[in-house]
């Protein structure tokens, strides 16, 4: 993955806070990124999974994956893509190995759709 971009300094003034309750320090494009995680929800929703509850996790994952969607219109897994991007190598999400890896491990690589839990 790539490295945290666009975070800011907190300068430890009174009235400043780190960082504001909605900012995402993996992309700076909110809007396409609150459509991902509504489209992610609703996938999850659709095949009985959850998304993580890590909200950090969750973030940078469709953080990154966000700035992949703007760079070149697809949802590319920022966990298993080429660096640079290879459209004709690299997975868009979910791929095809999703249900694989959550019947095995509970969870898909990137750690975004987790199983539910029977309770
Ligand atoms: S590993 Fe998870 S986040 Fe990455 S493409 Fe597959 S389903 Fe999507």
């Amino acid at each position: 993955m790539r490295t945290k971009r666009n975070q800011k300094k907190c300068h430890g003034t009174k009235n400043h806070s780190c960082k504001e309750p909605e900012s995402n320090p993996w992309t700076t494009h909110a809007a396409h990124y609150r459509k991902i995680l509504q489209k992610m929800q609703k996938l999850a929703t659709t095949h009985k999974l959850i998304i993580n509850p890590d909200n950090e996790r969750v973030q940078k994952v469709l953080g990154l994956m966000t700035e992949n969607m703007v760079s070149s219109g697809k949802l590319f897994c920022p966990c298993k893509q080429s660096h640079p991007l290879n459209p004709a190598k690299d997975v868009i999400c979910p791929c095809p190995a999703w249900k694989k890896e959550i019947a095995k491990d509970g969870h898909c690589f990137c750690r975004l759709f987790f199983e539910r839990q029977n309770n």
